[in-house]
């Protein structure tokens, strides 16, 4: 019999009941608008405080340092563009690396249609930057380096603490993509001098939609969405209140729990790679041990092409990936592979498969042994 199993929590998961219980009254009872100066009204302003709260407990900054936004592409968009337009008599200079998100990269090919230069630092086999590479980069006019904590395509986590460190000593900001990192791996952005932190909230049980952009006070920041006085007139527009009281509990629960959750998913990962390495050529792409998230396997399987063993792994009623969500429509290797320096060939290889909740040890197995069944069938089909 066939089952149903989801192993792509990093492309977005489901909304936790917990979660969808807080946001209900938002959606039907209290539905004032959170401008409105009575009391349906201050019901959603209050509730919209309470999640920035959460979220700025979370990350260790001042709640008005929190906006939220419709996602983290917003989220990022706004933090690069937003900088970068808002410091340009400081200089034009950007950094950022290969293997950032698409929302970020397609923001610096804009800027750079805009008379902004952007210098884009490699990474090595595992995907980490070159630290040394980052700070002979940093010249007289560089005003923003944009570096993500942990790769959504690998999972490998970048060494953010030394990073921050460096942008501090020369006097730059520190824009950070949170967004696969936040609710796994602790993120205190005081400890690691991250000035701008985008964020998401479908990535960690809670609804789609909704994300936020940490911006540190008394960083010039041009607006991205013009609007009305929301958001301390930083981001006009109607406040999406359910979404923002679910992303408020989604974090409060994330990291409440986040030690045990990640202990467990670590040790599960650990076996899934362990397994999947003992198909016949087969090698794991990205971060090693501390460097990894703790629900991330990306691995290769050479000779096959990635698109059929996810097709073949959909007749099973199990749901993996070639990559980035964001880019499945697109035929062509992942860039952040490419980056790694794997052939296009190998590339398209790899599959990524991210766990969470409700992966349990059995799922683990079932998804490997089909695995394994897959690949020893198409290989024979294509020898
Ligand atoms: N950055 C990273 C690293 C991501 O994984 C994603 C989501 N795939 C985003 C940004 C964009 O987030 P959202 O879906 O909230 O726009």
């Amino acid at each position: 019999m066939n089952r149903n199993i989801y192993m792509d929590y990093a492309a977005t998961t489901f909304i936790k009941n917990e979660v969808l219980e807080e946001m209900m009254p938002y959606l039907k009872g209290f539905y004032g608008n959170p401008s409105s100066q009575y009391s349906i009204g201050f019901k959603s302003k209050m509730s919209i405080e309470f999640a920035r709260d959460n979220i700025s407990n979370a990350i260790n900054c001042k709640s008005e340092e929190v906006f939220f936004t419709s996602g983290a592409t917003e989220a990022n968009n706004w933090a690069i563009k937003g900088f970068a337009h808002g410091n340009k008599e400081r200089g034009n200079h950007i950094i950022t690396t290969k293997i950032e998100h698409e929302s970020l990269l397609s923001s610096c090919r804009y800027l750079e249609g805009n008379g902004f230069r952007v210098t884009y630092l490699s990474v090595d086999e595992e995907g980490l930057i070159d630290l040394e590479e980052l700070k002979n980069s940093i010249e007289k006019d560089t005003i923003i380096v944009s570096i993500m904590f942990a790769n959504n395509e690998i999972g490998t986590i970048q060494n953010i603490k030394e990073i921050g460190k460096i942008c501090k000593g020369k006097g730059v900001v520190f824009h950070c993509d949170g967004v696969q990192a936040f609710g796994k791996v602790p993120i205190d952005v005081k400890e690691l001098n991250i000035d701008m932190l985008s964020i998401s909230s479908h990535k960690i049980y809670g609804p789609k939609g909704v994300g936020a952009l940490y911006v540190k006070k008394g960083i010039k920041l041009h607006n991205l969405l013009h609007g009305g006085g929301q958001e301390r007139s930083k981001r006009g527009g109607t406040e999406n209140v359910a979404s923002i009281v679910g992303f408020g509990k989604a974090t409060e629960i994330s990291f409440n729990n986040m030690k045990e959750d990640m202990e467990r998913l670590t040790i599960l990962r650990d076996e899934m790679i362990d397994n999947l390495l003992h198909i016949e050529g087969s090698f794991l792409n990205g971060g090693s041990g501390n460097n990894r998230l703790p629900n991330n396997i990306n691995i290769a399987f050479p000779g096959i092409n990635g698109e059929d063993l996810l097709f073949n792994l959909d007749r099973m009623g199990v749901c993996v990936s070639s990559g980035s969500a964001c880019q499945a429509t697109s035929m062509e290797p992942s860039h952040v592979l490419l980056a790694l320096g794997l052939s296009k060939e190998l590339a398209k290889a790899s599959i990524r498969i991210s766990i969470g909740d409700e992966t349990t040890k059995e799922d683990m197995e079932y998804v490997c042994e089909n695995i394994r069944n897959i690949v020893d069938r198409i290989r024979m089909v294509t020898e």
